[in-house]
This record gives C-alpha cells, structure tokens and sequence, in this order.
C-alpha cells in the first residue's frame, strides 16, 4: 500500500523513513555524522554535509510532509527561523499583508527586523478575507494568516484569502501552530505554505524548540530547500527525534487537548468574572477550514482590575505559570506581560489583547484536576475582589 492511501494515525507512527537496515531498530536512529563518506568527487546523490541533509531530520520531513498533505517538508531550529526562512523567499521592496492576531515573535520579526530590509507590512484583522483583498498593493507578493490565532483564538477562512492571493499571484502562507495537521490541513484548502513552530503541539511535550515549513509545490519546494541550507538555520538531529517521536501521539493528544479546552471553555463562560471566552466553536460559531476539532487553547477575559488579575495568574497549581503552549502539560499564561509583551502597548490594546486577558493551553491531565484548580484559582479571586472592595 503506498503511503498517500494511509490514514493520519498510521503515517504520523510508520512514515519516518527508516534509513538504514542494519540493525533492523524500529525507530528512527539519531544520526549525529556531520560528514558523509563519497563515492567520487563531487558525489552528491547521497548524503554529503548535515546541515544540508540529515537522514534523521529527513525522517521528520517526509513524516510532516505526509501529515499536512504535502510533498516537501523541512524542519528548522525554530518556528521563528522557519518564518526567517520564508520570507527570505522574498525580495526588498515586496508588500506582506498579515493578520493582525499573530504570535508576537512573528509580529516583532516582521516590525523590528525585516522591515529594515525593505519588507513592508499591512496587519489587518481578516476574519473577513476582503480585509486581505483591500490591503493589496502592485508590491503585494504573500499574505501571512494564523488560525486560530495567538491569543484571541480568532479564525480566518483559509480557502478565501488564499484565493484571494492566487488570483493575483500572491502567495499564501498559514501558519498551522494551533491547529495541527490532525485537526486542519491548509495545502488542500489552496495555501502554498504551511508553518508550524513544532515546539507546541507536534513536538507536544514542552522539551525541543523547532520549526516547519511544508509546501506541495515543487518551484517552492527547491526554494525553500535552498534557503534552508544557505541560511543554515536547520533543525538538529537530537531535536528532529524528538518531533519525530512527538508526532506519534498528536492524534492521541489533540482529541484529549480538544476535550478537554471543550469542557474548560464551558466551565469559564458561566464564571461572574468572567466577560468572555475565546474557544473556536464557542457560542456556537461554526468551524470553517474543515476543522476537525477545536484544539487546546483557551482564552478569557476576566472582568477584574490588572492585580487581581496577577493573583489570579499566580493561583493555579495544575496550570503552571509560564509561557508557550501545545505540551501534555497545562499552562497559564498572561499575554499583555508574557508572550506578547513585544508587540507594542498601543497596537496590543487595538487589537483586543488587553490586561484582563489570559490565556490557557490546556493539557491531557485528568479534567476534573483541571476543573478543580481552576475553581481554587476563582475562590481565590472572589477573596481578593471583595476583601478590595468591601
Ligand atoms: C511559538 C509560536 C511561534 C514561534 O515558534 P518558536 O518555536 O517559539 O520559535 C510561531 N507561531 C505560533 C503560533 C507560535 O505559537
């Protein structure tokens, strides 16, 4: 049977290439050469040099290649050095619109570091895709989307706004870290790219940093290649491991990640303090992207002045305190003063993240252990609220 006609659970356990025979080993060996022996001069059908292939990142690749649909996989020393790398696929001068909700390394590498290179940006919010339309310029050659995005859990509709791109030969690139492959796939909806900072759910325990870029277009295939092997910022072999064992288990964790943040999102909208609740699906919002499941990550508004909501950050024991996401373990995380803390004040509070807002990633641990510490966290709350205001 070839491996296309396989299924996600089957592929994301059996499709690392097992490279040599010689041991007959069952998992992918960690290869750490850094140098391959040649044939002749100039030999270059195998393996040469491990910065520009490695046969245990090779594994990774094909594997995520298989899982997001695609043809060409390549894994990289982070998700920020996989957006670095697609968008050296471009030139100075060229227009990106992006939407606004993005994950704030991203927003502070296209603001802070690319724009001195002749990038320019226009961040629109997108979950209507005419916003992407109206952006464009005679300079516009990619549009950045991230669905759900990082922290307001806002969707975009994939298909539109890479249509939108593909008729005026704008490319399109999603980055996929929320979503995974097993919950929604953006190549067969008509994105050109896919981004994965595999640090979060692919990887999934909290343990390795790396990145991803996936794509089914050969031109972009070899471009991306060669950019990942002249900008040097490839995955290690150790790391390309981990992913790889992690992937075995992200259908197995997505369904209970997706549980869960289901049962969590419920528990929070009948909480007083509580003004709203960010969950793709939640209030009975359709799921658009052909989403599978609605993933892990939760996010809320409590109606509290800023150091109540401090308290309330710091009350937790299951949810540890901490930023990232997408691991077994459940965490808690304040974006205003953690993870976005780099995008600038002003553009934080105009796009809606504002100091009230907290943001889960919630973990496979038994849910009532989750339900129950986040109950404590409320009763401390509620102490704190009216020992403040009598
Ligand atoms: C974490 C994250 C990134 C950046 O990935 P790193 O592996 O931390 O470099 C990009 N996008 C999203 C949505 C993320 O959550």
């Amino acid at each position: 049977m070839s491996e296309r006609t396989r299924r996600f659970e089957t592929i994301a356990i059996q499709s690392g290439e097992v490279p040599e025979d010689q041991t007959g080993a069952v998992t992918t060996p960690i290869h750490l050469s850094t140098t391959y022996r040649v044939a002749y001069p100039g030999d270059d059908s195998g393996y040469v040099y491990s910065r520009s292939a490695n046969p245990t990142r090779r594994a990774l690749e094909s594997t995520l290649a298989a899982l997001e649909n695609g043809k060409h996989g390549f894994a990289f020393a982070s998700g920020l050095a996989a957006v670095s790398t697609a968008l050296h696929l471009l030139k100075s001068g060229d227009h990106i619109v992006a939407s606004s909700d993005l994950y704030g390394g991203t927003h502070r590498q296209f603001d802070k570091v690319l724009r001195k290179f002749g990038l320019d940006f226009t961040f629109v919010d997108g979950r209507d895709p005419s916003d992407f339309e109206k952006a464009v310029t005679d300079r516009t050659t990619l549009f950045w989307i991230e669905t759900p995005s990082n922290p307001l859990l806002r969707l975009i509709n994939i298909a539109a706004v890479s249509g939108i791109g593909r008729q005026r030969g704008i490319l399109t690139v999603v980055d996929n870290t929320f979503a995974t492959p097993y919950i929604q796939q953006p190549l067969g909806l008509g994105a050109d790219v896919v981004m994965h900072s595999a640090s979060k759910y692919l990887a999934g325990h909290c343990d390795v940093i790396g990145g991803a870029l996936v794509t089914s277009s050969d031109e972009l295939g070899e471009k991306i290649g060669f950019h990942q092997n002249a900008l040097g910022a490839m995955l290690g072999p150790f790391e390309s491991w981990l992913v790889l064992r992690g992937l075995k288990t992200l259908s197995l964790r997505m369904e209970r990640h997706s549980y869960n943040a289901s049962r969590i999102a419920s528990y929070l909208s009948e909480q007083d303090s509580v003004s709203s609740v960010m969950f793709p699906g939640h209030d009975n919002e359709s799921l658009p992207n052909g989403m599978k499941l609605p993933g892990g990550m939760v996010s809320f508004e409590l109606n509290v002045d800023f150091e109540a909501v401090k308290t309330f950050a710091c009350a937790t024991r299951v949810f540890v305190l901490a930023e990232s996401l997408g691991g077994v373990e459940s965490l808690i995380n304040h974006p205003a003063s953690m993870t976005h803390a780099s995008v600038p004040p002003d553009i934080r509070k105009q796009n809606g993240i504002g100091d009230g807002l907290i943001r889960l990633s919630v973990g496979t641990e038994h849910i009532d252990d989750l339900l129950d510490d986040l109950e404590g966290a409320f009763k401390v709350l509620r102490a704190t609220v009216t020992r403040d205001r009598p």
